[in-house]
């Protein structure tokens, strides 16, 4: 497929536009940041990596009703989405307490969270993606009411799907962020990636706290073999997939 114009370069992906303006390309790069982009590196086969993990996910997703900005995969790095309106939340789902939670928090690493957390962070990298309040929400304009009841229902059935899906591949879903969009009929659409870059992955099979990590926390704190963790979730997830 030929790309058409650049639209976006972000930090892990690029956005093309097609010859079709309901349809944009986005390609999965190995670039890696992280701490607000204070950290780069390159993951090898990382954008690879991420866009098959993305691409099975998104399709069960899917099949289990959720509607996603997903429609086809067309290289091994390539995936055909819906063009939507992003709605500028990073919607975080936490299932045990880790990363900014335990350092903005006295919750310790590792603490199981029940019910399951729902945060809303502000996309905005000039202001360092802050944790926001509903009213605050409310006030900057950024989403309905409705619409963040819709986030957050919507993040929790995600994250049943995930956690339940993971499970079977030997791997706890810690947290994970989640992006959407708003399709021309105002219809909430899940949208970005879903990977080990956005997701906290254990182990279950590890037996000490650095083997299990199996997600960009292995990039961000320096732990090593992250291009082997990633490949290791990649295959577990096939290794679940109904082709197999
Ligand atoms: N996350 C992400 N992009 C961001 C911030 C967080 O994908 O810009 C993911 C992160 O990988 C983790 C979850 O969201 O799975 C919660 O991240 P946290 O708030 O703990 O921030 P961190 O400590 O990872 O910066």
């Amino acid at each position: 497929m030929s790309f058409g114009e650049k639209l976006y370069e972000g930090k892990a992906k690029i956005i093309y536009a097609t010859d079709d303006p309901e349809v944009l390309l986005t390609y999965f790069k190995d670039d890696a940041t992280a701490f607000n982009a204070q950290k780069r590196g390159q993951i090898v086969d990382k954008g690879k990596i991420n866009c098959a993990i993305s691409t099975e996910l998104f399709q069960r997703l899917a099949a289990a009703a959720i509607p996603t900005h997903w429609i086809d995969t067309i290289s091994d790095r390539e995936m055909r989405v819906k063009a939507l309106t992003i709605i500028p939340l990073e919607v975080v789902v936490r299932n045990l307490a880790a990363g900014s939670l335990c350092r903005q928090t006295n919750l310790p690493l590792g603490q199981r969270l029940d019910p399951p957390l729902v945060e809303f962070y502000y996309k905005n990298d000039d202001l360092g993606d802050p944790l926001l309040t509903l009213d605050r929400i409310h006030a900057m304009a950024l989403a309905s009411q409705e619409q963040i009841a819709t986030l957050r229902r919507q993040a929790l059935k995600i994250n049943q799907l995930l956690t339940d899906f993971f499970m079977g591949c030997g791997i706890t879903l810690v947290d994970f962020k989640l992006e959407f969009g708003l399709d021309p009929s105002q219809q909430v659409i899940l949208a970005d990636e879903i990977s080990p870059d956005t997701c906290r992955l254990w182990d279950q099979t590890a037996t000490d706290e650095t083997q299990r990590v199996m997600d960009k926390d292995r990039f961000r704190q320096d732990l090593g073999q992250v291009e082997q963790a990633y490949q290791r979730v990649l295959d577990r997830v096939l290794a679940q997939s109904p082709k197999n």
